[in-house]
């Protein structure tokens, strides 16, 4: 009896004391009783990242996104519009479809590269060859004309296709030293023969195409399982593939143990000559500031290994549902509101760096701008960015967010303003008060970061809609706040690497006509 009543006071108290810390906002339990109980994140997410599918700058898919984005915004009473800032090489990825057909058949994992031309529907049926160690690029030119007609394997074999972390569960310690020495100092010798080719891996794959290579079979392990990374194709006329590392690695021992592999490349791209490249704009407009604004941002556009659900599927979701559940709840605010998505972030920030130099108005009137693009995880990092005054107004902000959110924000504060990474570093640059909302890994560097398992399944939907609530009430916090932030930097350090003093970045120009 007494300890139940003991009980019950303490839990009064608890209540009471909840209570009276924080002052309850209306429009902050309604922002996350929407974002919890009524969440559009699986349904935008699955329409974005399983339907319309990964979105390269330069394809049919990144228009469709931009036009399903801007459709749905009109569903939720937000104007909308695709602003045009340049234009790019259109491209369609078609059918790919590898087998190896000799000495057996064998359907092989693997799929062209971006910007690749195609082949007929026949598609390239051919040998391989690897290339050979040489002495210096006599040797190499010596060489050069075997790879006629052939397919060459231009990726290192990797010893293994288990990752470090699986190694260090399992092996003895000393046969995974042995592993990792003997690793290094293949990668080594690796470098060192390419070096003596008097190539590159870049300037290779053209000398190789002269030659009249068949075709180039490369594997770019990301050090996880089954997961490569695929980017852009460096060949002009003949096909360009990625096999993953199981394939990859048993088609360079049939070579080497003189087994003849043959495989039949299928890869059905179609070019689609220039075409337009966008970002999408929403906006609810301030009421008493209109000329001021708060800019939530995420890259729209990705690699297409995958869907690009991580990158940056997530932090797209993140600011559509942002902006869906404040329209709802906060439809007037104080300064405007905008979303930025921005397309080809990934050939070096081209659509915000576009926006940057286009909307020099917006920019002077930044109050801020929240970004993410690191994958699904929570928010765990938040830097002042090099503004001298950035403690004053953020932390301010970040106390009106629940604590069971800021509890794994770790800040940094004047913090440093980032050269480049993301989008937050073009408007940095020209001196906005720009965040970057920076998540928890997830294993986002190894396994997701523009690989072909960037998918719907690794979305962390939790951590995801914890930063929607995170995002919705900064950007109203930043609406609502009655001052001007200060854009006031820090004078920066001495790079302890040169001896001289740190420089603010600068603006640069976007790449405005791309991937010729
Ligand atoms: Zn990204």
């Amino acid at each position: 009896m007494k300890n139940s009543m003991l009980a019950s006071l303490m839990i009064l108290l608890f209540v009471s004391t909840s209570i009276f810390s924080q002052k309850k906002d209306p429009v902050i339990e309604n922002i996350i009783k929407e974002a919890t109980n009524n969440s559009q994140l699986e349904r935008l997410g699955h329409e974005l990242l399983d339907v319309i599918g990964p979105r390269l700058v330069g394809t049919p898919q990144m228009k469709t996104a931009h036009d399903w984005a801007v459709a749905q915004y009109g569903k939720w009473g937000i104007s909308a519009k695709n602003e045009q800032w340049g234009e790019w090489r259109g491209w369609e990825r078609g059918v790919t479809h590898i087998d190896m057909v000799y000495p057996r058949l064998q359907t092989l994992d693997g799929m062209q590269l971006a910007w690749n031309p195609g082949t007929s529907k026949e598609g390239i049926t051919a040998e391989m060859v690897v290339l050979p160690m040489v002495r210096d690029s006599l040797t190499f030119q010596d060489w050069l004309p075997n790879v006629k007609g052939k397919f060459v394997m231009v990726s290192m074999k990797q010893p293994t296709g288990r990752p470090n972390y699986n190694w260090e569960e399992f092996a003895t310690e000393e046969s995974y030293q042995k592993m990792k020495d003997a690793r290094d100092e293949q990668t080594k010798t690796w470098r060192e023969n390419i070096r003596r080719t008097g190539y590159n891996t870049r300037t290779i794959i053209a000398a190789l195409e002269e030659a009249g290579a068949a075709g180039i079979v490369a594997s770019n392990w990301s050090r996880g399982f089954g997961v490569n990374k695929i980017f852009s194709a460096r060949t002009k006329k003949i096909p360009t593939v990625d096999l993953e590392l199981e394939d990859y690695t048993m088609l360079y021992r049939m070579v080497e143990y003189g087994d003849n592999p043959k495989i039949r490349i299928v890869a059905e791209s179609k070019e689609l000559g220039m075409v337009p490249t966008f970002n999408t704009i929403a906006e609810i407009k301030g009421t008493e500031k209109p000329d001021e604004y708060v800019i939530l941002s995420a890259h729209f556009d990705s690699w297409d290994g995958g869907t690009g659900a991580t990158d940056n599927g997530t932090g797209t979701l993140v600011m559509m549902e942002a902006m869906r559940i404040l329209k709802k709840m906060y439809p007037n605010p104080k300064r405007t509101i905008l979303v930025g998505h921005w397309g080809s972030e990934e050939q070096g920030l081209n659509g915000s760096r576009a926006f940057v130099e286009d909307h020099p108005e917006v920019v002077k009137n930044l109050q801020a701008l929240f970004n993410q693009d690191n994958g699904t995880g929570r928010v765990v990092r938040l830097s002042g960015a090099g503004f001298l005054h950035s403690y004053e107004y953020l932390s301010r902000w970040l106390y009106a967010v629940p604590k069971d959110i800021t509890q794994h924000i770790e800040t940094t504060f004047p913090g440093t303003p980032s050269g480049g990474g993301s989008d937050n570093a073009s408007f940095l640059a020209a001196g906005a008060p720009s965040f970057n909302l920076s998540a928890l890994n997830w294993s986002y560097w190894d396994y997701t970061w523009h690989t072909n398992r960037d998918t719907y399944d690794k979305i962390i939907f939790d951590d995801v809609r914890s930063n929607a609530i995170l995002t919705a009430i900064l950007a109203y916090m930043a609406s609502e706040d009655p001052n001007k932030t200060s854009t006031e930097k820090i004078i920066l350090p001495i790079n302890p690497r040169t001896g001289k003093q740190r420089t603010w970045p600068t603006p640069r120009s976007p790449q405005r006509k791309g991937g010729l």
